[in-house]
C-alpha cells in the first residue's frame, strides 16, 4: 500500500491539502513512527518520499459511513450524520498526539458565517495557530470564519500575482489569502470584513509573519468599502453563498485586464447562468474548476474571471 512519508511538522499542512485534492485513501488508517507521518493515498505523486508498507484498514471499512473533519493547529472539527460516524471519528482522532480538542460542528451560518461547535472532547479551546503554505495564522474559530480546506486555492492565486499588484480581499476573514500574497510578493492589498474580530485577528496575523507586501485591514460592508477604490489588478471573491451580490462594485473597481478570483456553492443551472453573466459584461472565463463538493447537487466552484 502506496503511503506518502512526510516529516511530523509538516503532516497536518499534507494531511489538509492531499484531503483537499482527495487523494488520502479513507479505507486505510494514517500510521505514524516518532519522526513521520504516514499517508495513505490512492495513487503515486510528484514531490513527495512514498514507501510501500502495510496498509492499516479501518475497523469499519464494510459500513457506509459519511463524515468529514478539518484539523486547525491542535483542534478537530468534525461532522457527521450520525452519533455512530461522530463517536468512531472522535476515537481515530483521539489517537493522534496533536489533537487536543475536538468539536462537532453544528452548520456555519449568520452573515459572519460562525460555527456552531459543541465540544465532545479535551478543554474548550477555541484560539489556536495554524501553519499553511508556510505562513503562520492565528486562528479563533468561534468568532471568525476559518477553514483550511481552500490551502490549494490560496497557493495558486499567490504564485499568479505580480510586484506591485493592486489587490482587494473583499472578504478576508482572519486573512489566509491575503497573508499568503503578501508573504510572497511585494504588493498592496485591501483587505476587507464586515465582522470587527475578523480583522482583529487580520492584525494579529499582519504581524506574525513577516510580509514583502503591504496589507490595509478595513472593518466593514465591502459591497460600500469598495466604491472608494478603482483600477485594481486583482480582486477576491470568498463569499460562496452571496458573492454574485457584489460582481457589480466588484466590476466597477476593477482595471481593464484586471482579474476576478470568484467562489460560489451553487448547482449546475446556477454556474451556467454566472458564466454567461461574466461574458455578457465584458469578462473572459480564464479558470474553472470544483473546489470540493457541498451536497448532492451543489459545488464550491472556484471562477477566475478577466476584464476584456
Ligand atoms: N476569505 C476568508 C477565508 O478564506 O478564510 C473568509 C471567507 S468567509 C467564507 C466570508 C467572510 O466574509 C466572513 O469572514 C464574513 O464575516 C465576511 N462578510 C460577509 N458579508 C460581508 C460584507 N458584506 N462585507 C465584508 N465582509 C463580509
Amino acid at each position: 500500500m502506496i503511503h506518502i512519508k512526510i516529516n511530523k511538522k509538516l503532516a497536518q499542512e499534507t494531511i489538509n491539502k492531499l484531503r483537499e485534492e482527495n487523494i488520502i485513501d479513507d479505507n486505510y488508517l494514517i500510521k505514524h513512527d516518532d519522526d513521520y507521518v504516514y499517508i495513505p493515498v490512492r495513487k503515486i505523486i510528484d514531490n513527495y518520499d512514498t514507501v510501500d508498507i502495510e496498509g492499516n484498514k479501518k475497523e469499519n471499512n464494510n459500513t457506509k459511513i459519511s463524515f468529514s473533519y478539518d484539523v486547525i493547529g491542535n483542534i478537530a472539527i468534525i461532522k457527521g450524520k450520525t452519533e455512530n460516524e461522530v463517536n468512531y471519528l472522535a476515537k481515530e482522532l483521539i489517537k493522534r498526539k496533536n489533537i487536543e480538542t475536538i468539536y462537532l460542528d453544528r452548520g456555519i451560518s449568520g452573515e459572519f458565517r460562525k460555527r456552531s461547535l459543541e465540544l465532545i472532547y479535551g478543554s474548550d479551546m477555541k484560539e489556536t495557530l495554524y501553519r499553511e503554505n508556510s505562513i503562520n495564522l492565528m486562528v479563533n474559530i468561534d468568532k471568525a470564519y476559518f477553514s483550511p480546506r481552500l490551502s490549494t486555492e490560496r497557493l495558486r492565486i499567490s504564485n499568479e500575482v505580480n510586484e506591485n499588484d493592486s489587490i482587494i480581499d473583499m472578504f478576508c476573514g482572519i486573512g489566509p489569502f491575503s497573508i499568503l500574497i503578501a508573504k510572497k510578493v511585494k504588493c498592496n492589498i485591501i483587505a476587507m470584513d464586515k465582522n470587527p474580530d475578523a480583522i482583529e485577528l487580520l492584525k494579529k496575523n499582519i504581524k506574525l509573519n513577516k510580509l514583502k507586501g503591504n496589507i490595509t485591514p478595513l472593518s466593514g460592508d465591502s459591497g460600500e468599502l469598495i466604491k472608494d477604490y478603482s483600477n485594481i489588478d486583482r480582486i477576491i471573491m470568498n463569499l460562496p453563498h452571496d458573492a454574485y451580490n457584489f460582481l457589480v462594485p466588484a466590476f466597477n473597481a476593477l482595471k481593464n485586464r484586471g482579474v476576478i478570483n470568484y467562489y460560489e456553492i451553487c448547482d449546475l443551472n446556477t454556474l451556467e447562468k454566472r458564466m454567461k453573466f461574466f461574458r455578457d459584461s465584458g469578462f473572459e472565463i480564464v479558470y474553472k474548476r470544483i473546489v470540493h463538493g457541498f451536497s448532492k447537487y451543489l459545488n464550491m466552484y472556484s471562477i477566475e474571471i478577466k476584464k476584456i
